[in-house]
């Protein structure tokens, strides 16, 4: 347990907003509390937009290396922090000691520090002649930009919002959701003391914390917000679309999945058993981007099953903090209630269910699970489960593969694995989803990242985000004028 309490509050242009009542974080794992976070009302969110709009022709007007440098900075003073924004990432998300310090805290502060260095051509170029024509095309910041991030990654996910909207000159106000809005706390102070560093407006950067829906809803509705740059669920990202609509906000939705990973007969068995041990576990299996649903062919099914189930039996539940543990709790007792009420919906469908043993008596644990003899059409191989559990069907071809794979309302990311490179690529060309990965569960960060289907809308990655957080504008010059 940690000794003192905290309190988080929120952060209106670097000042701490007075707000009526706050709400108690708890540890995932030892269901302590680990923190106060402030319970922001409207009002607040009212308070930060003003701010955030104040702020933003003075951000856009202030000089693209002084940007660079804000975020620079707040990668530095995270950096200073690393070994206790790692602990506390722990008790925030749940994360394992190694999650915790690669993605929910070292890769932040890696996207801060490449949107630092992005060239400055991003947000302008001049073209070539054309007709007596000469000009230039320009990206403009839309204004004050909505962050709202989900409870697996949270500083992970946001700083992938804040970094390339504040590089292109907008303002930002933030929104984590409220399991674990701790680690987006310790962001916000960084980039407030690295704005007074840098004598730019406060402004830029605001916090609003607060348990319901409706503070996020409040940002997703304010006319003072252009754009909303949303992680999460499908319901809540619908919920956003609508609610946009009536001031035509820009958006940026990254939203639910349910991946399939394709085993083709001619795949290297240890190569699959090696991902799917990696990324079945990892978070607790709270990963968008999970392979969840295993479609294997007839002629290797068996043999898969037989050492998914070595894997199921060798896994560790625990605490978080020992290096022991492969599985750590899920980040809520709703999200674990939710996993169990898939899982009971996959034995009522006529699935068979594995589960694993040696779950601790507290934390909010669901214990890894295997589904098998799955149909898709089964509600567990349709909607997301976001925890521990694996499904898997057995295929009798890549056309069966390709349309069990095609057949959930997702479209996020799949996996093939095959020897024949040619014929993966053939089953990859016929998925529905934005991101497909051939014999690996490795994304490259250069490429652009979104979701098809009820997956989302637009794109991060590389520097697409750019797209949502900028409008172009065309300026046509006659040339002998
Ligand atoms: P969630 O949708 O429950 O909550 C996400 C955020 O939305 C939170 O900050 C929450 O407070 C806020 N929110 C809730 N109601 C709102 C409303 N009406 N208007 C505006 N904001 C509102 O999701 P979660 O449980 O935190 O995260 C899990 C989900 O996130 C999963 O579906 C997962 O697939 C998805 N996710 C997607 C990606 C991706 O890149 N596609 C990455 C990570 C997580």
């Amino acid at each position: 347990m940690t000794d003192a309490v905290q309190d988080y509050p929120c952060l209106v242009a670097g000042e701490r907003l007075t707000t009526g009542s706050a709400t108690p974080v708890l540890d995932p794992y030892t269901q302590h509390v680990i923190g106060e976070a402030a319970e922001g009302d409207r009002g607040a969110v009212d308070a930060a937009v003003a701010a955030a709009a104040a702020a933003q022709e003075e951000w856009a007007r202030t000089p693209l290396a002084t940007r660079r440098r804000v975020l620079d900075r707040a990668a530095d003073i995270l950096d200073e922090q690393r070994d206790e924004l790692i602990d506390l990432a722990i008790a925030d998300t749940g994360a394992r000691r190694p999650v915790a310090a690669e993605l929910q805290v070292g890769a932040p502060i890696s996207r801060l520090r490449a949107w630092a260095r992005q060239a400055d051509d991003l947000l302008g170029w001049t073209a070539p002649g054309k007709n007596g024509l000469g000009g230039r095309v320009a990206r403009a910041p839309v204004g004050v930009v909505g962050c709202i991030s989900p409870s697996n990654f949270p500083m992970h996910s946001i700083s992938g919002k804040v970094a390339p909207a504040l590089f292109a000159g907008n303002t930002v106000v933030m929104k984590p959701a409220p399991q674990d809005p701790l680690l987006v706390s310790a962001l916000a102070e960084a980039l407030n003391a690295a704005l007074a560093a840098e004598n730019a407006p406060a402004g830029a950067v605001n916090l609003v914390l607060g348990t319901g829906p409706e503070t996020g809803a409040a940002l997703a509705e304010h006319p003072g917000v252009k754009a909303i740059s949303f992680t999460g669920s499908t319901a809540v990202g619908t919920a956003i679309y609508r609610a946009g609509a009536e001031s035509m906000k820009r958006l940026l939705l990254e939203l639910g999945g349910k991946g399939a990973l394709i085993v083709r007969y001619d795949a290297d068995l240890d190569a699959v058993i090696t991902a799917v041990t990696r990324t079945w576990t990892i978070q607790a299996g709270q990963v968008c981007l999970t392979p969840a649903r295993i479609l294997a062919d007839r002629r290797v099914h068996d043999d898969l099953l037989a050492r998914l189930r070595t894997v199921l039996a060798g896994l560790v539940h625990g605490d978080p903090r020992d290096a022991a543990t492969t599985v750590g709790p899920l980040v809520s007792a709703d999200q674990r209630d939710r996993v169990t009420a898939l899982v009971d919906s996959a034995r009522r469908e006529g699935a068979t269910v594995e589960t694993a043993s040696g779950v601790p008596p507290h934390g909010w644990f669901h214990p890894a699970t295997l589904v098998t003899g799955c149909q898709p059409e089964q509600i567990v191989m349709q909607e997301e489960v976001f925890g521990p559990v694996l499904c898997v069907m057995p295929t009798s071809d890549d056309d069966e593969a390709v349309a069990a794979a095609n057949s959930t309302r997702y479209g996020l990311t799949d996996y093939v694995y095959s020897r024949n490179l040619h014929d993966a690529e053939a089953v990859a060309a016929r998925l529905a989803t934005a991101q497909v990965a051939i014999n690996t569960v490795q994304r490259r960060p250069d490429f652009p990242f979104g979701g098809n289907k009820a997956s989302g809308l637009g794109r991060s990655g590389g520097t697409y985000a750019l797209d949502s957080y900028t409008d172009l504008q065309a300026v046509v010059t006659a040339e002998n004028s």
